[in-house]
C-alpha cells in the first residue's frame, strides 16, 4: 500500500473563558486559529472524509491528489462547541477519536491531570503526589524518572510519563481527591468535558465520523497485551451503534506496541492514526499525522 495523505490532529480547541475552557486554566489551540487553519489548509487541499480514506484502504476508490482528513483526539466537547459549526459551514467532514468510557462519573488518568495541573501547576501537584508515596514508589518513580530522561526531552514530559505509566493505577485514587479538593466533583468536571450521546448523535447525523481510542487512554507501549485486547474491544463496542465498520483508531498518546495492528484487524478496525508526522502511508495501522498546535502554514 502507498496512500499519500496528509492527516492532521487536533486536541483542544477553545478560548479562554469559552463554554469548552469554563475556567478550567486547560489550554488548547484559539478557536479563530483554528478557523483560519481550515480555511488555508481547504484552500492548498482536497478535504476528505473518514468515509473516502477508508474507500481508498479498501481498494475501492483513490482519493483525490493533495488529500487530507482533519482528525480530533479525546471526544472533547470542545469538538462539539468549537469545532463542528466550523467544520459544518465549511461542508468538511471531521475524524473525532471518542474514549469509550466505562464510568459517565469519571475521568480517565490524563484527564485527572490536565484539570490538576492546570490549577495547581506540575511541580506542586507532583509535590502533593510524591508526598503520598510509598517508599517502594519513590523507588518505582525515581528508577522511571531516570529512564524517561533518556528517552523525553522535556522535564514536564518525564514527570507526566511516570504518573501515565508506572503509577497510573497507583495514584488513580489520589488524583481524585486532589481533583475534588482543588477543582470540583469529578462527576461534574467528567461530564461536561466529554461530548454525550447526543452530541455525538447529532455530529454524526450532520456527516461527522467518529473512531476509537481506547476506555482509559493508556500507552500501548507500556500495558500487557490482555489490556490492549480489552482497550480494543472497548472501542469496538462503543462503535458499533454509531459507525459502520471497520472503523478507525488513534494511538493514545501515540504509544506503539507489535501485537497492535493484529488486534485491531480481529476487532473491526482497518485503520489506527499515530502522532508521527508523515504523508506517503505504506502501512494503513500506522498512519502518520500533523498536529494543528505545531502547524504554521
Ligand atoms: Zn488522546
Amino acid at each position: 500500500m502507498n496512500l499519500q495523505l496528509t492527516t492532521m490532529m487536533y486536541h483542544y480547541v477553545r478560548d479562554v473563558g469559552d463554554a469548552a475552557e469554563q475556567g478550567s486554566g486547560i489550554p488548547g489551540l484559539a478557536v479563530r486559529e483554528f478557523a483560519a487553519q481550515v480555511d488555508q489548509l481547504a484552500q492548498r487541499y482536497n478535504m476528505v472524509s473518514w468515509d473516502d480514506v477508508r474507500g481508498a484502504l479498501l481498494d475501492k476508490e483513490p482519493l483525490p491528489e493533495r488529500a487530507c482528513l482533519l482528525t480530533f483526539d479525546d471526544g472533547l466537547c470542545d469538538h462539539y462547541l468549537n469545532v463542528f459549526p466550523i467544520l459544518e459551514q465549511r461542508h468538511i467532514a471531521g475524524l473525532f477519536f471518542v474514549i469509550a468510557r466505562r464510568d459517565a462519573n469519571a475521568l480517565p488518568p490524563p484527564f485527572k491531570l490536565h484539570f490538576l495541573i492546570a490549577k495547581l501547576g506540575l511541580d506542586a501537584l507532583s509535590k502533593a503526589i510524591w508526598n503520598c508515596l510509598s517508599e517502594k514508589q519513590r523507588r518505582t518513580y525515581r528508577r522511571a524518572e531516570a529512564r524517561y530522561r533518556l528517552r523525553w526531552q522535556s522535564e514536564p514530559d518525564v514527570v507526566k510519563g511516570v504518573f501515565q505509566r508506572e503509577l497510573e493505577p497507583e495514584i488513580d485514587s489520589l488524583l481524585h481527591e486532589l481533583l475534588e479538593k482543588h477543582v470540583g466533583p469529578e462527576s461534574e468536571l467528567a461530564q461536561r468535558l466529554f461530548l454525550n450521546g447526543q452530541q455525538i448523535q447529532e455530529m454524526r447525523a450532520s456527516g461527522m465520523n467518529f473512531g476509537g481510542h481506547s476506555a482509559t487512554h493508556p500507552w500501548f507501549d507500556f500495558i500487557d497485551s490482555a489490556r490492549r485486547d480489552r482497550e480494543i474491544r472497548a472501542s469496538r463496542k462503543f462503535l458499533l451503534p454509531i459507525e459502520q465498520p471497520p472503523f478507525a483508531f488513534a494511538y493514545p498518546y501515540g504509544g506503539l506496541a507489535d501485537d497492535a495492528p493484529a488486534l485491531f484487524h480481529r476487532n473491526q478496525f482497518c485503520a489506527a492514526f499515530t502522532t508521527r508526522e508523515g504523508t506517503q502511508q505504506a502501512d494503513a495501522y500506522y498512519i502518520g499525522r500533523f498536529d494543528g498546535e505545531d502547524w504554521h502554514g
